[in-house]
């Protein structure tokens, strides 16, 4: 039976998470990862435990069907792959920096300068479509130290917080990119693999949009009822429930954890009391 191959990161910031996905989607992977290639037992799938810099490749060529990797890495190597999910992890950005006492208007500081990047290709484009002229460097690693060490004037890094840019001595000035963690496949995938790929997909979704949710459960005075629900629309509608204390329901429903704390204030505000909200664990639509 075909099984669809998975390239992640074999150690690095999305290993953790990237294994954790796949786990919550009820697939078990065999204790003791040899951290080169694995069989899940209960899934048709393999997973190739790779540098995330070569998963783009990889996929294009077919070596593995689909990956998971960052948006900024599968943009710079510009392979012949589709992105077909965005998974919510590993949110950064791609930026430019410059030494922190350097005023700054706008683009055009650029102009003439020497820029260190491990991203070539997006800080090219990029410059190249506002038509500023600057030498890109390309180093492999620690771009945030090259102009303290005199190798270039600015960076054009991944930042996430921005505290490694100012324990260097450098202010963020200009994003380019952002992006997080995405999965990509490859454009020919046979009708087998991409059977299993929706199915994964599709237990990918209810497992994000779980988490995006809550459970809610309150009580409220029948005459509150009405407007309660216009506020918490839930899949369908709210379930409502007759408490034995007359003229009180119950009602149930779910919450966008987004909209979480609003919603609160305004369910209190119409009388709501004895207000629970639990994590909800898979949602399907
Ligand atoms: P590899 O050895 O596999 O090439 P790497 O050193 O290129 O690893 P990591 O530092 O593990 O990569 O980062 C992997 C991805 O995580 C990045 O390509 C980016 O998408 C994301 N990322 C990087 N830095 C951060 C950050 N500070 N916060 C959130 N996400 C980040
Ligand atoms: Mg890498």
């Amino acid at each position: 039976m075909s099984k669809l191959k998975i390239a992640i990161q074999k150690s690095g910031r999305l290993s953790e998470k990237s294994i954790n996905i796949l786990k919550e989607c009820g697939i078990k992977l065999p204790n003791g990862i040899s951290k080169l290639k694995t069989a899940a037992t209960n899934f048709p799938i393999e997973i190739l435990f790779l540098r995330d810099d070569d998963i783009p490749q990889y996929v294009e060529q077919g070596v593995a069907d689909i990956g998971i990797l960052g948006e900024n890495e599968v943009y710079e190597k510009n392979k012949k792959v589709a992105v077909i999910e965005k998974l919510g992890f590993a949110n950064c950005r791609l930026s430019l920096a410059i030494p922190k006492e350097d005023q700054y208007l706008n683009l055009e500081y650029f102009n003439n300068k020497r820029i260190a990047t491990s991203y070539p290709k997006i800080l090219s484009d990029f410059l190249n479509k506002n038509n500023i002229s600057a030498s890109v460097e390309e180093i492999g690693g620690s771009v945030e130290i090259a102009p303290g060490i005199g190798l270039a004037d600015a960076i054009c890094d991944i930042v996430s917080s921005g505290s490694t840019l100012l324990t260097n001595g450098l202010k963020e000035v200009e994003t380019i990119l952002q992006s997080e963690a995405v999965i990509i496949s490859s454009k020919n995938l046979t009708e087998a693999k991409e059977a299993i790929l929706n199915q994964l997909l599709f237990r990918i979704k209810s497992v994000r949009d779980a988490s995006a949710n809550k459970y809610i459960l309150l009580n409220a005075p029948n005459s509150a009822i009405k407007d309660i629900c216009k506020i918490l629309p839930g899949m369908k509608s709210p379930t409502v429930l007759p408490l034995a204390e007359e003229s009180w329901s119950s009602l149930h429903s779910v919450v966008r954890e987004d909209d979480f704390w609003n919603i609160i204030a305004q369910l209190k505000n119409l009388g709501a009391q004895g207000i629970l909200v639990s994590p909800i664990e898979k949602m399907i639509l």
